[in-house]
């Protein structure tokens, strides 16, 4: 199939225009409406296979997880969805890729509430590429800078699911996902919920990627602050304990990567503030630990004992 019908016929019926998206699929570019006390907040995303998802992964099954992991982005930075941009490098184009793409793309758009304006497709192997824009209050986009000494450290959700789900990957490359699976494949996108912390609630925010002992390096290292983490409420996903046992399990929370929860962090008087934002969007939400000015150091707290951690969590190289 041709690229451009695949964009006529597969792509642009996607698409839509509103009153933010002035002009959407099918010109040289797209136009977004912003209000002139708005900032634009831009995030790129890129899922290669084999390094970033697993070879013989459906297209539809990638595609969503790539649009959730790039509006993650900018659910952590507090932002509202304006649209994305999708560049597909594939290696055929029949009308059975060009249905799958379709049809991952009509999932990510429907479950992270953001509409798809454009993109660009060619051929090669197999990676996607995904760009989310979104809108903010001026001065109001959530950092990962901007900790205080003595906030507290909060999580969304539950962490390790997507870990433990990678275990086994293979087995969930195409057709019906068990729970488990759908975490990795599904990422959470605290979107509401973000949205709710940057009126004010969150001094510093994050989603995270690669793992809370990896991540939390950006906070601290961004606001010369340490931290102490209670190891006792980290809230692990429960599937993952089930199969793995609680230690195993710990690792896979605490190290691994994928989980797409907000990590972030708030001055005490905030805690009753973060319990109902949490519930107004039904978002599970754990308060962890707390910062203090020890420079970068992570303390793990585990029933009264401390241990200086230097796990780095996953690295890319
Ligand atoms: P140009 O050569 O001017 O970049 P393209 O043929 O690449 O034009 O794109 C034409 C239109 O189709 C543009 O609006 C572009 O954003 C859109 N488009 C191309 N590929 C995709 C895709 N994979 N998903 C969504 N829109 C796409
Ligand atoms: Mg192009």
């Amino acid at each position: 199939m041709r690229e451009f019908s695949f964009i006529e016929e597969f792509m642009k019926p996607l698409g839509r225009t509103d009153e933010r998206i002035t002009l959407g699929i099918g010109d040289d570019a797209a136009v977004l409406c912003l209000d002139s006390n708005e900032e634009l907040v831009v995030s790129t995303d890129t899922q290669v296979e084999s390094r970033h998802f697993p070879v013989g992964a459906d297209d539809a099954l990638v595609v969503s997880r790539a649009i959730g992991c790039a509006v993650s982005d900018l659910a952590a930075m507090g932002a509202q969805p304006l649209g994305f941009t999708l560049s597909v490098t594939t290696p055929s184009l029949d009308v059975e890729v060009a249905r799958r793409l379709a049809k991952g793309v009509a999932a990510g758009i429907d479950r992270y509430q953001t509409p798809i304006i454009g993109g660009d497709t060619v051929q090669g192997p197999r990676s996607f590429s995904v760009t989310a824009m979104g809108r903010v209050q001026k001065g109001r986009a959530l950092r990962r800078s901007g900790a205080k000494d003595d906030d507290d450290l909060w999580v969304t959700g539950s962490l390790g699911g997507s870990a433990a789900a990678l275990e086994d990957i293979e087995s969930s490359l195409v057709g019906e996902l068990s729970e488990l699976h759908s975490v990795y494949w599904q990422p959470p996108c605290r979107l509401a919920f973000g949205q709710g912390l940057a009126k004010g609630i969150a001094t510093s925010c994050l989603d995270l990627s690669d793992g809370v002992a990896g991540d939390i390096r950006h906070i601290l290292k961004s606001s010369d602050l340490g931290a102490e983490l209670d190891v006792q409420l980290l809230p692990i996903n429960p599937l993952t304990i089930a199969r793995f046992g609680r230690e195993a399990s710990f690792e896979l929370a605490f190290q691994g990567g994928d989980d797409y929860e907000l990590l972030f962090t708030a001055p005490v008087a905030k805690r009753e503030q973060i319990i109902a934002l949490g519930s107004e969007t039904n978002t599970p939400v754990t308060r962890i630990g707390r910062l203090n000015s020890n420079s970068e150091i992570l303390l793990l707290v585990d029933d009264g004992h401390a241990t200086i951690c230097t796990d780095l969590g996953y690295g890319h190289f």
